[in-house]
């Protein structure tokens, strides 16, 4: 008897870690690039967000949404404001986040008595393994097998306004658009600049609602709280987890405007969603995003990084582009590189290969300089050792 079979995982595991290290249980010390997939930005064992959680796993961890939760509320005020949004529901993962969006779209075309309340969603994307969110997602291996999937989606090309207007113009039964600001398991692709506020007068012209899944893009990621504030607009719905509770499992999904009061007592609920615990750690993940001025330091790291990589990769010819926003970094190879995630983890280093051939970085926020530069020296060398 044993875990059921979903992960192919690597032959190592951790048993502490500190800052931008962990170190398995032979004692060997590596240096994370990865964050357990864009989880753990602060570091790991953050003394704010442990003393945080410490302090509230001593008085309370959960007593549901059946009573008022001064945790949650504070954490929604806090996170709203962040945002520009109206309101949060808070869940406990990315695909949960997600499906409280999906719903919202629904609900709202069936109150405006629109016609099938079909989402556009986009090739390439991802947005969670749950029914609904494999369905949304643009990836024939996440949906294979596990047909009938879901009805009311529409596919797009990602990048592509000329496509959504062509869907306008032909469409009668959209209700919103589903859409990451920048494809995170797709392979990090940043689409052109203002793609965001070209679909936002779309939704605007046709009522639509504008959903971004800010999963992985948020909380600090980009080097922007969210990564739609790179451009001046706002969406209707905003998802967000990874990054939010530092290692705790909660999820978001937050809505601004008409979109904000659709969602009543009764039409959608979670048994663990907002608890304190959870609520404790993001309420001391956004206090220190704040107090150590964290975002412009991801933002400087990143260019950092980005910088590193342009000049120790020009002219190698295993590389097809180097691109990134923030800490969200990808060195996209012309041939797959089944062995680099191996060989990083022989040199100490934890980083991850999406689609293939995209080696992805999502390294924390509070790296110092040489550590930073150790990320990108180590992960050169293996690609120039490739050519
Ligand atoms: C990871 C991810 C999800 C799914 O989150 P889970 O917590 O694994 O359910 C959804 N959308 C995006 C953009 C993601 O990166």
């Amino acid at each position: 008897m044993t875990l059921m079979n979903t992960y192919a995982q690597l032959p190592v595991a951790f048993e502490t870690g500190e800052g931008p290290y962990l170190q398995d249980t032979q004692g060997v010390r590596y240096l994370d690039a990865l964050c357990g997939l864009g989880v753990t930005s602060l570091g790991h064992a953050h003394p704010t967000v442990t003393a945080a959680i410490a302090s509230q796993a001593g008085r309370l961890l959960h007593t549901s949404n059946l009573y008022n939760i001064p945790n949650a509320r504070k954490l929604a005020k806090k996170l709203c404001e962040l945002a520009g949004m109206d309101a949060a529901f808070f869940c406990n993962s990315g695909a949960e986040a997600n499906e409280a969006a999906i719903k919202i779209a629904r609900l709202y075309a069936n109150q405006q008595k629109k016609d099938g309340g079909n989402i556009i969603v986009f090739e390439g994307s991802f947005h969670g393994r749950t029914m609904a969110t494999l369905t949304a997602t643009g990836s024939r291996k996440v949906q294979a097998g596990f047909e009938p999937l879901l009805s009311g989606f529409v596919r797009a090309p990602y990048d592509n306004l000329e496509a959504i207007r062509t869907i306008a113009a032909n469409t009668g039964n959209i209700v919103a658009i589903l859409v990451e600001p920048i494809l995170g398991e797709g392979g990090i692709v940043i689409p052109q600049n203002n793609y965001l506020a070209g679909l936002r007068k779309i939704c605007d012209k046709q009522n639509w609602l504008l959903m971004l899944d800010e999963v992985q893009t948020g909380n600090g990621r980009t080097g922007k709280f969210f990564a739609f504030q790179h451009e001046d607009i706002l969406p209707d719905v905003l998802t967000t987890a990874k990054g939010l509770g530092n290692g705790l499992p909660i999820g978001a999904c937050m809505a601004r405007g008409q979109a904000a009061s659709i969602l009543q007592p009764g039409s959608h609920a979670t048994t663990f969603g907002g608890n304190p615990i959870v609520c404790a750690a993001a309420l001391a993940v956004l206090d220190c995003i704040e107090k150590d001025k964290l975002l412009a330091r991801a933002e400087l790291l990143g260019r950092r990084m980005l910088e590193g990589f342009e000049k120790n990769l020009k002219g190698c010819n295993q590389v097809r582009q180097i691109r990134g926003k923030g800490l969200m970094l990808a060195i996209e190879l012309n041939t797959d590189c089944p062995n680099i995630v191996g060989q990083a983890l022989n040199k100490g280093l934890l980083i991850n290969v999406t689609q293939g051939n995209v080696v992805r970085l999502l390294p924390p926020f509070i790296l110092k300089e040489a550590q930073a530069d150790e990320i990108v020296a180590t992960v050169s060398q293996l690609i120039l050792e490739m050519a």
